[in-house]
């Protein structure tokens, strides 16, 4: 089958990361289309994955934008529109990753006449999007998209809610390759020689700076424990959030924690940086969709303690294998840590249980075969009744 993936984003976040692992197996069927430039981009031609970026300038909806901004927008979208019809044409199925991805997939889907899936990577609610936004996404997925796989039941839930039809969807968690995740032992003493980390305990947070992914949280809890327990901050403001990564500098300098929290940016060993923490947090003070720092924790044999809600809660049965936390509230943080600090072989163990369950339940070979035999079902069809007839849909 040879599939047209869209995203709108030049920037790895979640989203594109689990895309990479997607389009992957395709090789040359594929393409992966892009509407704005980036290290995203770099990272597929790295991976060997076709891609092209059809946008010079990035699309100026967000996530609250409302319905006048939404229409401005449609001049920018045209050009695109029909550099995506063209592409289209070439391929036997779109698969658009992002909200502004579905928009032009949607229309796209009609013009080339070939079949829609959304892959939804969000929680389809108004405290991540505004009405217009929600409205929108839920509409052209309900007319257009022959499946709407959901990357949690959180997602298909807010789907369902927000008014997406339940019987276009399937749940598919994110999958990894485990193997990545098993760091040997002189390469995480390396690490945390590099970082100047060696005999603290070490906290990690590994997402972008923004203020729903609650950082501050961390910083806050970490007030509350032993001078020995050091943070690590993994992570770029990626959508412009300067104010919010000021506002945690200016936190770090009022608790007086220069020297036990450490901003590292974005980075890409992400693996070798989690093998080298004693504890990962989620922090999030809003739902997760999924929550893919919270696997890769498990994967890496790190504790991890994260905020219950959304996607979150599927991932950890708190105290069996991980923790679990009320978002938003940096003293339950600062409990679980200091149990951590103490309780180290109870935490190793729970640890351990979260690696091995972890690598079967999330193993990429099986999620993506799960997604290639949705792909390939009755389900995709065009818009309308006509079932699409795959020459080489068992590929
Ligand atoms: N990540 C990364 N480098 C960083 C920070 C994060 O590669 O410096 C990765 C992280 O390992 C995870 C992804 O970005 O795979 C974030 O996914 P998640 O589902 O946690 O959050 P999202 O970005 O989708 O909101």
């Amino acid at each position: 089958m040879k599939i047209l993936f869209l995203d709108q984003s030049g920037k790895p976040g979640g989203a594109e990361l689990c895309l990479m692992d997607i389009a992957k197996p395709y090789g040359d069927r594929a393409l992966v289309a892009l509407f704005a430039d980036g290290d995203f981009k770099t990272l597929l031609q790295q991976q060997q994955i076709p891609v092209e970026v059809l946008a010079t300038q990035p699309i100026n909806v967000q996530k609250q934008s409302n319905l006048l901004q939404a229409l401005f927008s449609f001049k920018q979208l045209f050009p695109l529109l029909i550099k995506v019809v063209k592409l289209a044409k070439k391929y036997d199925l779109i698969y658009a990753n992002t909200q502004k991805a579905l928009v032009i997939g949607a229309l796209a889907s009609v013009l080339a006449r070939r079949p829609l899936v959304y892959h939804l990577h969000d929680i389809l609610s108004s405290e991540h999007f505004s009405q217009t936004n929600l409205r929108v996404a839920v509409t052209l997925a309900n007319f257009f998209a022959s499946l709407v796989i959901a990357n949690s039941q959180a997602s298909q839930t807010a789907f369902v809610q927000a008014g997406g039809k339940p019987e276009l969807t399937a749940i598919v968690y994110n999958g990894f390759a485990s193997n990545n995740y098993q760091i040997p032992e002189d390469e995480i003493k390396q690490t945390q020689k590099d970082l100047d980390i060696q005999g603290k305990f070490v906290v990690g947070h590994f997402s972008r700076l923004a203020p729903w992914k609650g950082q501050h949280i961390l910083i806050a809890a970490l007030a509350q424990c032993p001078p020995q327990v050091t943070a690590i901050l993994v992570g770029d403001a990626l959508f412009g959030e300067q104010d919010y990564v000021q506002a945690l500098h200016q936190q770090v300098a009022k608790l007086g924690l220069e020297n036990r929290v450490k901003f590292l940016g974005f980075r890409s060993d992400i693996p070798q940086l989690m093998a080298a923490c004693n504890l990962v947090t989620h922090t999030s003070t809003a739902p997760e969709p999924f929550g893919r720092v919270i696997v890769e924790a498990m994967l890496c044999g790190t504790p991890v303690v994260a905020a219950k809600a959304g996607g979150a809660v599927e991932l950890v049965e708190h105290g069996v294998n991980g923790f679990l936390i009320t978002p938003g509230e940096p003293q339950e943080l600062a409990k679980v840590i200091n149990t951590a600090l103490q309780e180290i072989e109870i935490t190793a163990t729970i640890a351990d249980y979260a690696r091995n369950i972890a690598s079967q339940r999330f193993d990429i070979a099986t999620i993506n075969q799960e997604i290639a035999q949705l792909l390939c079902s009755g389900k995709i069809k065009l818009s309308g009744t006509e079932v699409v007839d795959f020459e080489d849909a068992q590929d």
